[in-house]
């Protein structure tokens, strides 16, 4: 049987899903849109839904907003049954890290984002695709480091995997177009794909919901969970709202903050029940 699947994907069981904002800005529509999804998948079948505080970014993370997270949610009408947060779990980052380290499976880099495109990297689906050159001439390992996966490595000791979208169907892992990304940071014992993935796993997340603008790195997460020995839950990426241009709403492009609204006496059920409309409109 190819890829492990049968031993490792989860019984279908009860959902338990999540909507994991970092509080490095207020949410928006794309935010809510994506809490409605899980909250109602969950709520669907009587799981589970967390509301996870993604805080380990420290100089970016506002602790004031987790509070304004979760008046947000209440405001929407979405009710969460735990909030775990990151900044609690650093010390299983630091040892996934270092069991990864210790099977050759990551190898530390110092190059800043102008090396990268000095070296001519070509871009992949998600920013620049790591050309390498740390894995060719190995840094001085006195020098802060970022260490990135060995995807080469990886995918020699895991064999072809796969993965199970919701909507998007079953998945063959391709990491071709991440490339050899960051799995723990200079600053931090983690970055985002390995802290997420750990994250998952000990929230016994069995159906992972976001954006499909992380659709790629689900391939990243499948490849973690194989290497680390973790279960495999399923995935469902929804589609983003997008704004009259057809453009991605996004924080950065002034959409309109949740809390404004709220503070604005908008009626956030409301809201809610609309967005729930659109996204039916968007097709799933
Ligand atoms: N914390 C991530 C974000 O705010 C979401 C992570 C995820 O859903 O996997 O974009």
């Amino acid at each position: 049987m190819c890829c492990g699947m049968a031993h490792t994907m989860q019984d279908r069981g009860p959902i338990v899903t999540r909507f994991a904002p970092s509080p490095n800005g207020r949410l928006h529509l794309g935010h809510a849109l994506s809490a409605i999804i899980a909250h109602d998948l969950a709520k669907a079948g009587g799981g589970k839904f967390l509301l996870r505080i993604e805080d380990i970014d420290g100089p970016r993370s506002r602790l004031e907003l987790a509070d304004e997270f979760r008046r947000d949610l209440a405001w929407l009408g979405l009710e969460w049954d735990e909030m775990p947060a990151q900044s609690t779990r650093l010390a299983s980052y630091t040892a996934a890290a270092e069991a990864l380290r210790a099977r050759g499976f990551i190898y530390p880099c110092i190059c800043t984002r102008k090396a990268i495109e000095d070296a001519g990297a070509r871009q992949g689906s998600d920013g620049l695709i790591y050309p390498g050159t740390c894995k060719r001439t190995p840094p001085d390992p006195l020098h802060p480091v970022a260490w990135r996966l060995d995807t080469e490595r990886a995918l020699a000791e895991t064999g072809p995997l796969v993965w199970e979208d919701a909507l998007a169907g079953p998945q063959v892992v391709d990491l071709s177009g991440l490339g050899d990304v960051v799995l723990v940071r200079k600053d931090l014992p983690a970055s985002y794909h390995l802290a997420v993935t750990l994250d998952d796993a000990a929230d016994g997340v069995t159906l992972v919901t976001r954006g499909a603008d992380l659709f790629a790195a689900s391939h990243v997460h499948r490849t973690l969970q194989a290497l680390l020995s973790l279960p495999v839950p399923r995935w469902h990426h929804h589609p983003l709202l997008v704004d009259e241009n057809g453009e991605k709403l996004a924080k950065r492009r002034g959409s309109p903050a949740l809390a404004e609204r709220r503070l604005a006496g908008e009626d956030g059920r409301m809201l809610a029940e609309q967005l729930r409309l659109q996204h039916l409109r968007l097709g799933t």
